[in-house]
């Protein structure tokens, strides 16, 4: 019966809404590392906490459900997640790479990997020729995340899918910024679906996170093996913050979401701004391919000021958001992402990737609409007196 519900309705009743035990309305947090066992011959369900572990377990299996998928695989963050399943990959591998992918993930791959003797080629993940002339005989894994971060380009999730198949190389997207809520790659064809839960899924600022689901039981099989081998896992305490965060996932989503698109077109018309970057503008290349893949354009959007100095002053004179590293929070989260997600890229590929030093990120919260404009607009007042 839960397969035929509602997302809204799938975060909240699910197999782990009471304890079998005692009918706790909550799961329980298991702190156990180890796990007694009754005799050599009968182990339990769990032995080893980092091999499995009660809370974490929940956690995997709810998760799995909302993304369609048949298992879900937590991690100690976004990036033991993603860093975790390019580990299916081997030395002489190669991966084909959005360019504006998270910084971290560029810093992985460009770092990492490359010591690793795994190739890669970043490339316009918008224009399927360009990613289909950079697919060579060892090319394993296309990696797409889309929005992207920050200039929200879309990537064509089925176009991407069909080549891959045709090319017999997985797909890996990472979907943190539209959440199961918006967005399940898993039922446009895509292999490998990767998070940070530290963003929207926990979603009040007081957890770091990874998720990542599948549906294939191979690909399970070969991602529970290394999520254990590799060991990134998250302790109990933090399953647990993931799993309150998903209780009110879709309503923080719809909400932001709306005064995200309003702020959008609020700021396109403000004379201090130059460009507003948002999937839900109708006009903006790729945007009517987000709305055929996916169920909203998303609470996050990019504004670009004149230059570093009008951020500056910008950020000073702005009350209500946080000016900080990270989105996907009750509150209100701007940053700047040329010092704060792509400080990790070189200056000329960030400016390249349309990045530049005016470039500002919002990530809208849970505040008022009309209190947020009023705190923008007083901001943008005080650009007048540089
Ligand atoms: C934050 C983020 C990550 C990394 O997640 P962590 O939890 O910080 O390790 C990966 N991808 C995207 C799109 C992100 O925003």
């Amino acid at each position: 019966m839960t397969e035929s519900l509602d997302i809204q309705t799938r975060l909240l009743h699910h197999r782990h809404k009471t304890d079998p035990h005692n009918g706790a309305v909550s799961v329980g947090v298991q702190h156990a590392s180890t796990f007694h066992q009754n005799s050599l011959e009968q182990f339990g369900a769990y032995d080893y906490a980092r091999s499995g572990n009660p809370t974490r377990e929940a956690l995997e299996e709810i998760f799995a459900g909302l993304e369609n998928g048949t298992d879900a695989f937590a991690f100690a963050s976004g990036m033991a997640a993603i860093s975790t399943t390019f580990m299916l990959l081997s030395s002489g591998d190669h991966l084909v790479i959005t360019e504006d992918v998270y910084g971290g993930t560029f810093r992985m791959t460009t770092e990492v990997l490359t010591r690793l003797g795994i190739e890669h080629t970043f490339v316009d993940m918008t224009r399927v020729d360009e990613v289909k002339a950079t697919l060579q005989d060892n090319t394993k894994m296309i990696f797409m995340e889309t929005p992207s971060n920050p200039t929200m380009k879309i990537t064509p999730i089925r176009d991407i899918v069909a080549l891959a198949e045709a090319h017999d190389c997985l797909t890996v997207l990472d979907n943190t910024f539209m959440t199961p809520v918006l967005q399940r790659p898993l039922d446009l064809g895509v292999d490998i679906v990767v998070h940070s839960a530290t963003k929207f899924i926990g979603g009040h600022s007081d957890v770091v996170s990874g998720l990542a689901v599948v549906k294939r039981p191979d690909l399970a099989g070969r991602l529970g093996f290394l999520q254990n081998s590799f060991g990134a896992i998250p302790g109990p305490d933090d399953c647990w913050l993931i799993m309150r965060g998903l209780k009110t996932l879709h309503t923080r989503m719809m909400v932001s979401q709306e005064v995200a698109s309003n702020l959008a077109h609020w700021l396109d018309v403000q004379p201090e701004v130059k460009r507003v970057y948002y999937p839900g503008f109708s006009d903006q290349l790729g945007n009517a391919i987000h709305a055929g893949q996916s169920d909203g354009p998303g609470a996050v959007l990019s504004f670009e000021l004149a230059d570093r100095e009008a951020v500056s002053r910008f950020s000073q004179a702005v009350e209500i958001p946080v000016f900080a590293v990270s989105l996907g929070a009750v509150e209100s989260i701007l940053s700047y992402p040329a010092k704060m997600s792509h400080a990790a890229m070189p200056d000329h590929e960030r400016v390249a990737r349309g990045i530049t030093d005016g470039l500002l990120r919002l990530s809208v919260g849970l505040e008022s609409e009309a209190d947020l404009k009023r705190d923008f607009r007083q901001a943008f007042d005080s650009l007048a007196r540089m």
